[in-house]
Formats: structure tokens, C-alpha cells, sequence
């Protein structure tokens, strides 16, 4: 791989005009990292392209002078999936927002990857239609990044992550080839389902320069509650006995005590920060099913041992207490300099289990955790307040990020939920797969982008040629 020299900018400010391309240290240095505390890199230059057809080109000459291509749309990613490889190209999408179809009569939607996560649902509503994935970022993310990363969000429980609403893709290859994966249709099953080998795949198999979502019609009605917890562990025990009620609400998202007081701090909002755990939760439906549901939920929790169960009076109430949630990460990172958001999922049953072990991992490296997440998904956020200036602290957060990572894995778990594998989670990625899969991972990105120029270095390092 080689870094970008004079000849391959010529040749991109001819393509997309000088505005277009950026070269000078001052201009790259935003893109130089992502939302994942402590990695950055200094891209060689940083490009904008806004066709299918411009990508393609840019793809073309990166690859015939073998420059690496890191793509990126708003940079909120929390793995270090587009971080420049150092002298790279960034090839940032952000300008390739433009909303293609909405198709009401066949409920799907379709844009460029640059479009803003939260668009695709407010003009979906509109239509009196629903695009249920919502990150927490959906405010600035990019729905490209949601492809790469498959991302989930606050309502993932009941409607599921981002892959079960992608139809179609295009994407461009290594090469500069352009390829649409998967249709229209609700049902295909023609030849393998390439569209979902891109999804996930963080920007390593290709770009995704345009995504055909399926949008569903919009729950008429909605209700939020909430309960208080004097411990953790019997939020975590009252979210797994929700479930093995078979009832599926469309969000339980907790917050722990260090959380709540942050967010509270922060938002100042009238939250209960005398609570060990806050749960939130919403059923959506229509208005009898929310009545039904919400209150088959109120038994299970008044059962367990909830200290305080309440319904949201108003949307207003309710927008509160969503805004609680959304505003978790941005008020612990209020917190200290550094800021590490870890992404763990287990099996909800395992979960008071992996909340206990993250308490005492604190505990033993006399470390500040807030705990946070999707808990009816089994995903918790486990959230280090450190300081990365501070090599003895960071030695303990290895340390202790180690100890809920082999966890994780015994209690059946994952290595990541919704935020990837990037350059974060990279060194547990052989644990959790077997040597099959893991060699199969290689083969395929082998095939796709023979010279590893997609992204090089994110999820797991290529063999070098002639290895396998
Ligand atoms: C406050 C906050 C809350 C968050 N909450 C959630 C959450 O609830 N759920 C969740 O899943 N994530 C969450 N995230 C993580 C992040 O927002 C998601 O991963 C999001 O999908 C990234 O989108 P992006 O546009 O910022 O992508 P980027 O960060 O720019 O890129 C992410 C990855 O996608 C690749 N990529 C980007 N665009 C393309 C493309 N067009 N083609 C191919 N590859 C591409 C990049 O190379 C990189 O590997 C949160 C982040 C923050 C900061």
C-alpha cells in the first residue's frame, strides 16, 4: 500500500474540482477520527464525491497506485471503522444525501448513503409510514455508516436492526465496478444474498452508494414507562423476566445510577438519581395493544423488584424520558477527558449475571463504569470514564475491558452488538470465531478486494499474499 502522492490528486481535483479535495493538514484533521476515544490517523487527503459514477472513478485511482480507501459518512462510528489509514484516502459521503424515491404504494424508500438516519423517518411519517432502526446518533449518523455497521437502535427489540429493512444495494468494489445487490421484491432468494455479505461488512467489502429500505406502516399509537431499582441486578432480572413472559415491547433501555446522575447533571430533567437503574420502556401498536401491553408489563414489574413503576402522563413526559436515554453518552462523556463506550451482548437471561461481573470488574480495577443500553436486546454499553493521558489508568481499563470480554464469550454472549468490530474490538474477534469462519472472513475478503485496500486493518488484518 502506498500513500497518496501528487499525481493521484491531480488527478482526483480534475475529477471533482479543487472545493472538492482536501489535501492540507488543517482541512483533514476532522476526519482524522471517529467517535472511539484514543485512535486517529492523518489522512493523505479527504474527497467528496457525489455520484455512483465519481466514487467509482475515485475507487479506480486509488486502487492503480494501490493508495488505501477508508470510506466514512458522519464519523460517529465507536469502533474505528473510518479512521484514515495514515496518508490514505477518506472518501466521506456525507454529500450524497439526496432522498431518491419514497414509494408509498410499495412502502419502500430510496436514497444515498449520505441521507441522515433520522430523514428516512421523518418523511417516512409523512406518508404515515415507519423507518423503526433509530441509533442513538440518528440525529447526525449517516444511513450508510447504519448499513456498514448494521446498526441497531432504541426500538431493535421489537423491529429488529438495520438488515431487516435493507432491500437493495449499490455498491461500488475495490475496483471501481458497480454492482445493485438484492430488489424490490419482498421475497427473492436468487442466487446467494450478496446485499447481506455488504451488510455489517464496515466498509471493508465496498461502498454502498445507494440503499432501497422496506418502510413499515406507522404504529398509531404509543406508551412509555418507566421503573426504578435499588440494584442493577433486579433491572437486569425484571428485563429478563419480561421476556420469559413472551412480552416484547418495542424498547427496554436502561440507565444505571452513574448514568442517571450524569444525564440528570446534564439535562436536568427531574430524573430519579436516588435509583440504583432506571428502565425505560415503550410499546407501540395500536391504542388497545398499548393499553394491553403496558399493563401485562406493570405486573411483571410490580411483581419483581421494581421500587417504582410509572406511565408516562404525556408525549411530552415520554420525549423527556427519551431524551434521558439519547442524551446518555454525551452526558458521561461530560465526565472525564476520555471517554470508552464498550458494546457487550448476551443472552438476556445471562443478564443480571454480566451486569454483577461489570460492577465487580470496576470494583477490582478501582475504575468508573457507567452502565447503559439496549437491555430487553441483552446489549449493555458498559462506559469507562478514564483519561487516556493517564498510562497506569488505561492499563487498568485494558485490563478490566479484557475481563468483560472473556465474560461476554462464557456467558454465550458477543464481542459486539451494534457498534462493529473496527479497530476497537479487533484483537477479541479470533475468540469468538472458530478457525473455520474466522479463515473464511479472510477468503472473502480476499476475493472482493484483492490488494486489501478497503479499509485495511479494520475487523481483522489480511494475510499476506500467498497466506491464507
Ligand atoms: C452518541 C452516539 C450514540 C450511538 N448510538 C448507537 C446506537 O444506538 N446503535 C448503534 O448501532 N450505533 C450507535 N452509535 C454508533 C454509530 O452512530 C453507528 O455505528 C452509525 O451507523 C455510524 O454512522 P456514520 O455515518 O457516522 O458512519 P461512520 O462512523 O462514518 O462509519 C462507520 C463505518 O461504516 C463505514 N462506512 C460508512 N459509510 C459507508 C458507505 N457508504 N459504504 C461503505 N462503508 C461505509 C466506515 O468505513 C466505517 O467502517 C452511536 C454513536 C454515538 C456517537
Amino acid at each position: 500500500m502506498n500513500p497518496i502522492q501528487q499525481p493521484q490528486i491531480d488527478a482526483l481535483r480534475a475529477l471533482l474540482g479543487d472545493a472538492r479535495v482536501l489535501t492540507k493538514a488543517i482541512d483533514t484533521l476532522p476526519y482524522g477520527f471517529d467517535g472511539t476515544a484514543a485512535l486517529s490517523a492523518e489522512a493523505g487527503c479527504v474527497v467528496f464525491p457525489t455520484t455512483t459514477a465519481e466514487v467509482a472513478a475515485c475507487l479506480r485511482i486509488a486502487t492503480d497506485a494501490r493508495v488505501p480507501v477508508v470510506t466514512r459518512g458522519s464519523g460517529t462510528g465507536l469502533s474505528g471503522g473510518s479512521v484514515p489509514v495514515a496518508g490514505g484516502m477518506v472518501l466521506c459521503l456525507n454529500q450524497m444525501d439526496r432522498v431518491l424515491e419514497l414509494d408509498a404504494a410499495n412502502l419502500t424508500i430510496r436514497v444515498e448513503p449520505g441521507v441522515i438516519t433520522q430523514k428516512i423517518d421523518e418523511l417516512a411519517a409523512e406518508q404515515g409510514l415507519f423507518y423503526p432502526p433509530d441509533p442513538g446518533s440518528q440525529k447526525i449518523s449517516t444511513i450508510g455508516g447504519n448499513v456498514a455497521e448494521n446498526s441497531g437502535g432504541l426500538r431493535g427489540l421489537k423491529y429488529g436492526v438495520t438488515r431487516d429493512y435493507v432491500m437493495g444495494l449499490r455498491v461500488v468494489l475495490a475496483d471501481g465496478e458497480v454492482a445493485w445487490l438484492g430488489s424490490g421484491c419482498v421475497k427473492d432468494v436468487a442466487g446467494y444474498s450478496l446485499r447481506d455479505l455488504f451488510i455489517g461488512s464496515e466498509g471493508t467489502l465496498g461502498v454502498v452508494t445507494e440503499v432501497l429500505l422496506k418502510l413499515l406502516p406507522r404504529p398509531a399509537a404509543r406508551g412509555t414507562m418507566t421503573a426504578t431499582f435499588a440494584s442493577m441486578e433486579a433491572a437486569a432480572q425484571a428485563v429478563s423476566d419480561i421476556i420469559a413472559q413472551r412480552i416484547v415491547p418495542c424498547t427496554m433501555e436502561f440507565l444505571d445510577q452513574t448514568t442517571l446522575r450524569c444525564v440528570e447533571n446534564y439535562a436536568r430533567i427531574g430524573l430519579p438519581t436516588d435509583a440504583a437503574a432506571l428502565l425505560l420502556l415503550e410499546s407501540d401498536g395500536s391504542q388497545s395493544a398499548v393499553d394491553e401491553e403496558l399493563a401485562a408489563v406493570r405486573r411483571v414489574l410490580e411483581a419483581s423488584a421494581a421500587l417504582r413503576v410509572e406511565t408516562a402522563a404525556s408525549e411530552e413526559d415520554a420525549q423527556r424520558l427519551r431524551t434521558a436515554r439519547r442524551a446518555a453518552f454525551s452526558a458521561l462523556a461530560r465526565v472525564r477527558p476520555t471517554t470508552i463506550l464498550e458494546d457487550v451482548t448476551v443472552p438476556r437471561s445471562r443478564l443480571a449475571e454480566m451486569v454483577r461481573h461489570i460492577g465487580a470488574v470496576a470494583e477490582r480495577h478501582a475504575l468508573q463504569i457507567g452502565v447503559f443500553g439496549h437491555m430487553g436486546d441483552g446489549n449493555l454499553h458498559p462506559t469507562f470514564l478514564t483519561d487516556e493521558r493517564d498510562a497506569d489508568e488505561m492499563h487498568r481499563v485494558e485490563l478490566a475491558l479484557d475481563a468483560i470480554v472473556e465474560k461476554t464469550l462464557e456467558l454465550g454472549g458477543t464481542i459486539t452488538g451494534e457498534h462493529g468490530v473496527g479497530l476497537a474490538k479487533k484483537r477479541f474477534l479470533p475468540q469468538q470465531f472458530d478457525d473455520a469462519s474466522f479463515a473464511l472472513l479472510g477468503r472473502i475478503k480476499q476475493t472482493l478486494d484483492p490488494q486489501g485496500l478497503l479499509n485495511p486493518g479494520k475487523i481483522f488484518d489480511m494475510a499476506p499474499a500467498g497466506q491464507s
